[in-house]
């Protein structure tokens, strides 16, 4: 078997297709399925010597697996990372990063807007072990600097940031970080690789649930952190014990996505630009929320941090609930489903799914309003999409 003989020599398009490059003695061209929960030895003497660690090698799915290394190699090939762990799904990379570097009495600082179960992960669970956690707006700097404390070992944060699109300056907060010892974790879900690399500008750990763009056609639920050998090696510890490795099937299915990553994220950031633009044109459109919009109180960051907006985008219609409900019923092409990064757009509406749990006074301290409809806009032609989100506009008129 070859290993991966390229690394950070080569432009994102080549690393997403050649790095992490997986060859078995049949020499398939395309990255073999390692469908195996264990690994036969030579000699009782190999076992041995596998087990203490003497010797390099597979031993058993939950420690290690080549097309679950070549998954790794390729996502850490592309953040510019010396090393990525793969993960069950989005949620036990978040995990597994508190349980490897957190102890009791820690505390957590994040951002107000995040992934609404990352939200109940601290509040709930990691409260329980005694890991506290404290939230500020993602984008007020002198909030983040006047919370942190000497028990803040981790700053939190999703940029952008979902639904609303708003962005974090990532060296700023890695900054203010390490100022106090510190470690800033980027969950780079929304952009991926392909358009902010957040360890290039200081953060420490990037976590990803390989569910959304990197598999990109919604089949299969994984996850991944990413970072230096130093904390890695914590990371990789609480995988390999508590258990939530990546299945080699989702590996394979998350590797093959990484090829076409950045040819996705350029379509899919293109076609939410075009969307956006025209949403504001709408009469219905109360307010349309994208950070590639010149208007985006940010808009100048995430032109200076990602090479492009991305694929998710939201806005607000006049009528509240009822209007933004009979809008998304009236839609046929766009799927109802608060999944995204899918090649199929999808829609949502937050303030009765994702967000639905938070009280009156949260959602509109959010900026969460009734009427907001986010879309996770896919490669489908732009003119049949807009067709699709007229059918919408049509009801409301
Ligand atoms: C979906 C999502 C997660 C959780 O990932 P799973 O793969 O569903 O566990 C975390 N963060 C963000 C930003 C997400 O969109």
């Amino acid at each position: 078997m070859s290993d991966d003989r390229l690394d950070h020599e080569f432009a994102l398009e080549t690393l997403a297709i050649r790095s992490g490059q997986l060859r078995t003695d049949e020499n398939s061209h395309s990255e073999p399925i390692f469908a195996t929960s264990s690994f036969v030895f030579d000699s009782a003497e190999q076992a041995a010597q596998r087990f203490s660690g003497a010797e390099p090698g597979n031993v058993y799915s939950r420690f290690t697996n080549p097309t679950v290394r070549a998954f790794e190699q390729r996502l850490a090939a592309l953040e510019k990372a010396e090393r990525a762990v793969a993960t069950a799904s989005g949620m036990s990379a978040i995990l597994s990063v508190a349980l490897g570097l957190l102890s009791a009495g820690d505390h957590i600082l994040a951002s107000r807007s995040l992934f609404g179960t990352t939200h109940i992960l601290f509040d709930k669970y990691l409260a329980k072990l005694g890991i506290q956690t404290r939230y500020v707006a993602l984008t007020d700097l002198t909030a983040w600097q006047a919370a942190i404390t000497s028990k803040t070992k981790l700053l939190f944060i999703e940029t952008p940031s979902n639904p609303l699109s708003e962005v974090a300056d990532i060296a700023a907060l890695a900054n203010i970080a390490h100022q106090q010892g510190a470690l800033l974790v980027v969950d780079n879900c929304l952009c991926t690789p392909a358009l902010q690399q957040p360890l290039t500008l200081g953060a420490d750990i990037v976590v990803h649930s390989a569910t959304k763009y990197i598999d990109g056609q919604g089949r299969s639920v994984g996850g991944a952190v990413v970072g230096s050998h130093d904390l890695l090696d914590a990371v990789y510890g609480v995988v390999r014990t508590c258990g939530p490795c990546m299945s080699p099937f989702n590996a394979w299915i998350a590797l093959k996505g990484l090829e076409t990553l950045p040819l996705r994220m350029q379509a899919h950031s293109a076609q939410a630009l075009r969307l956006a633009i025209w949403l504001q044109e709408q009469p219905a459109v109360e307010k349309v929320y994208y950070a590639g919009l010149p208007t985006h109180a940010q808009h100048l960051l995430a032109a200076q941090q990602q090479t492009a907006f991305g694929g998710v985008l939201s806005f607000e219609v006049k009528g509240g609930k009822a209007a933004a409900w009979a809008w998304m019923n009236a839609t046929r092409l766009l799927s109802i489903t608060a999944n995204l990064g899918d090649v199929k757009s999808t829609v949502t509406h937050p303030a009765s799914t994702t967000h639905g749990r938070l009280s009156l006074e949260e959602k509109q301290a959010a900026g969460m309003s009734e009427g907001l409809i986010r879309i996770s806009v896919g490669l489908e032609n732009i003119e049949d999409l807009k067709a699709d989100l007229n059918r919408g506009f049509a009801v409301l008129l």
